[in-house]
């Protein structure tokens, strides 16, 4: 699955995933492939561990 945009976080024209939470266009290195998540929402959500089981496979 290939997207079109820039990456929200670094602007670099390569995109590849579309964040789970906030529907961002992010790239390879802000995309979390375990949380589905870019890294904006990851470092939230892993900073806030409420729901630990989600994550974790
Ligand atoms: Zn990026
Ligand atoms: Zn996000």
């Amino acid at each position: 699955m290939s997207v079109s945009g820039l990456c929200d976080v670094c602007g670099q024209p390569d995109v590849d995933h579309v964040c789970d939470r906030c529907g961002r266009l992010v790239c390879d290195r802000h995309y979390d492939a375990e949380l589905g998540v870019c890294t904006e929402c990851g470092s939230e959500i892993g900073g806030d561990r409420d729901d630990a089981d989600t994550y974790r496979f």
